[in-house]
């Protein structure tokens, strides 16, 4: 069998803070994805490459074995669902949380007592309608693929459901955090056919990663 494997990663911070779960398995990418326009990166490991695809892209690589393992966002799981993806190791990498934002001024709680009805605008359409559901509170989800935090600023929306750490991007626009849906942190996604497959030449990476990660890195 053919123990070739292929790790799917997004640019930005899950590439950056793999880095050092890939070192623990002895593995360094000779490429800098933020440097060369190269989609595929060779590895130290001539076993291994990486490729560079859309962080909400990872868990559909995966899932059709187009890469065998990678690395993907929880908020990006929930709402691809997760079908035909192992998820053995939260990373704990890539922290942050999802919540509920409105305007500095909108008062959230009244509406919710009120039940009205609110408009809504997010990425993460699966995550927010449970979550609002579970409240008993009608709203109307408005799709958005990015920066949700103009939604409110321009009349589309009452509030979003977006990702915070900080939380300085919501006060640049005068918006509050007044609920948190749930912490995110990234996990470890294979591929089922792989996991048999490539067991051999995977496992050991996947301990690697898990023992680094239990260790504290990333955080
Ligand atoms: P794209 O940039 O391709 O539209 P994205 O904005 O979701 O997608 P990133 O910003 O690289 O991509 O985020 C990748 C993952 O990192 C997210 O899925 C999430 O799990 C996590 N993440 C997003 N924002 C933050 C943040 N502010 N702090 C920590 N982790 C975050
Ligand atoms: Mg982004």
């Amino acid at each position: 069998m053919n123990q070739t494997l292929t790790l799917a990663l997004s640019k930005g911070r899950i590439f950056e803070e793999t880095l050092p779960l890939l070192e623990a398995a002895g593995i360094v990418v000779l490429e800098d994805p933020e440097k060369s326009r190269k989609l595929i990166l060779p590895t130290s490991d001539p076993q291994l490459r990486v490729i560079i695809v859309r962080a909400s892209d990872v868990p559909t690589y995966v899932q059709y074995g187009a890469a065998d393992f990678g690395v993907a966002g929880k908020d990006v799981l929930l709402e691809h669902g997760g079908e035909g993806l192992y998820q053995p190791v939260d990373l704990n990498i890539a922290k942050c949380r999802m919540s509920v934002a409105v305007p500095a001024g909108f008062d959230y709680a009244h509406a919710v007592r009120q039940g009205a009805r609110l408009r809504v605008a997010t990425k993460y359409v699966q995550v927010a309608r449970e979550h609002f559901a579970a409240k008993g509170l009608h709203v109307d989800m408005i799709k958005l693929y990015g920066s949700m935090e103009l939604g409110p600023l321009v009349g589309l929306s009452d509030a979003i459901v977006d990702l915070v750490s900080t939380g300085s991007t919501l006060r640049a626009n005068h918006l509050v955090e007044v609920e948190h849906i749930m912490d995110i942190s990234s996990r470890l996604v294979v591929n089922r056919a792989a996991l048999k497959l490539k067991r051999e030449k995977l496992q050991p990476i996947i301990d690697a990663f898990e023992s680094a990660s239990q260790r504290g890195n990333g955080s």
